[in-house]
């Protein structure tokens, strides 16, 4: 079991269990915090691996698919080329 990398740039949000005050980081922040001081009660608040696991997986849908059966809508791509001034006047 590992933290998926596909969570390290979306914000995760977790719950000081003492005061539940609600702090929301990015996932590579779970990754390498083992503690923090949580703003709400301005306790220590220790974040174990088990935790991070918990973590990453209540918030595994936020994680971007590399590939994936969904159809998304294609983006609206602006071909846009470089900037040709016609010097002509
Ligand atoms: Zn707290």
């Amino acid at each position: 079991m590992s933290l998926s990398p596909s969570l390290f740039s979306v914000g995760l949000t977790f719950q000081c269990p003492q005061c539940n005050f609600t702090v929301i980081k990015n996932g590579s922040w779970f990754q390498v915090v083992s503690h923090y001081k949580c703003e709400g009660c301005g306790r220590e608040i220790r974040i174990t691996y088990p935790d991070k696991i918990a973590i990453f997986q209540k918030h595994a849908y936020l994680a971007t698919p590399p590939r994936g059966p969904l159809r998304r809508s294609p983006r609206p791509s602006s071909e846009r080329g470089p900037a040709a001034r016609s010097a002509a006047g």
